[in-house]
């Protein structure tokens, strides 16, 4: 493209080109009048929910929402080798782990926003990335047959009084390694080993499946405890499916740490990434994500709580768990225990 300007003015040959071609440049980095706004979010959510939140953020700001879902691990990969080239703006995924794992490679930019910081708890989030929502890991246990007065702390599920009665998935899962973090951070490395073997001994099988897959051996009588997380059990809940409704008929559920530090929360969230073509774009559908209204529907979405404490919950499976106090631990020391946390339970043999 070659662009030829008359500045109407007598100056030398020389600045007249450099002048057209900053012009020139100026025009190229601009978007054209009436062009589209939009940001392309990579998001490892994929709830109908979504979609009106979606619509509604672009009814308020123009800025059309282009959504790359996948697998965790796979948008990970997708945006590592897209780099600069792709269009990846956002990265939404569960759990501190990930979100950390994310971090770690370096490919989030540094979020700066003062609607971020005044609305999301600090403790929920880092210098490159905040928390949408939370979830819990709970213990399910067999109702009738296990003392829930036994399953106070996440500790009691290595006690011998267990042996051969706990389902839980693998020891590797982002679940267990934040889990494992949180226990790091709270016991120390040698207790969370000897809690680690623990749970190796008590295993009822070897770990397999998902947590759902957990809550239905406990259902089934193939273990009598396992570690899910909350949403599991509310989307059990909340199901019309006659197998699903037995299984919540024979599950109870008990919120460890009570007495002391609190039930392990983890999260939803996302963060602007470093090689994003729209930055401010992201950037403002971030902060959407922040407000009373798009929290109640994004924490919904996958029935968790929203992270924002003002933002109002509607949901029936929530409001029958009820209310628990939550371990207030940052994301930030979740996310940077867990490689520990994966070196501890690898030494504990929970594959
Ligand atoms: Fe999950």
């Amino acid at each position: 493209m070659r662009i030829i300007l008359n500045f109407g003015v007598r100056m030398p040959r020389f600045l007249a080109a450099r002048l057209s071609s900053l012009l020139a440049a100026a025009l190229v980095a601009l978007p054209a009048a009436g062009a589209e706004r939009v940001v392309h979010v990579y998001s490892a959510r994929h709830y109908q929910t979504d979609e009106a939140l979606y619509a509604a953020f672009t009814a308020k700001t123009g800025i059309h929402v282009k959504r790359i879902e996948g697998k965790e691990d796979e948008l990970l990969e997708r945006i590592k080798s897209e780099g600069a080239n792709g269009p990846a703006d956002v990265f939404i995924t569960v759990d501190a782990a990930r979100l950390g794992q994310a971090e770690a490679l370096g490919l989030f930019a540094p979020l700066r926003s003062r609607t971020i910081e005044e609305r999301i708890p600090a403790n929920m989030r880092t210098g490159t990335w905040a928390a949408f929502s939370t979830r819990a890991r709970v213990i399910a246990f067999a109702k009738g047959k296990v003392d829930p007065s036994t399953l106070r702390d996440y500790e009691d599920l290595a006690s011998p009084a267990l042996k051969g009665k706990l389902c839980v998935r693998s020891g590797g899962h982002p679940y267990n390694l934040s889990l494992g973090s949180a226990l790091v951070a709270h016991l120390g490395e040698q207790r969370t080993e000897q809690w680690a073997r623990g749970i190796v001994a008590n295993l009822a099988r070897a770990p397999k499946g998902g947590d759902t897959d957990q809550l239905r051996a406990v259902a089934a009588g193939e273990c009598d405890v396992a570690l899910a997380n909350s949403y599991y059990v509310a989307r059990l809940m909340r199901s019309d499916k006659p197998e699903d409704r037995e299984v919540v008929s024979r599950i109870g559920i008990a919120w460890p740490n009570q007495q002391n530090r609190g039930t392990h929360v983890n999260v939803s969230g996302g963060g602007v990434l470093k090689t994003a073509p729209h930055p401010a774009e992201a950037l403002a559908f971030l902060e959407y994500l922040a407000s009373d209204e798009a929290q109640a529907h994004f924490a919904d979405g996958n029935d968790e709580w929203p992270a924002v404490r003002t933002a109002k919950v509607r949901n029936p499976a929530l409001e029958a768990l009820g209310t628990f106090k939550a371990d207030a631990l940052d994301v930030a020391t979740l996310s940077r225990n867990t490689a520990l946390a994966q070196k501890i339970y690898d030494r504990a043999g929970w594959r």
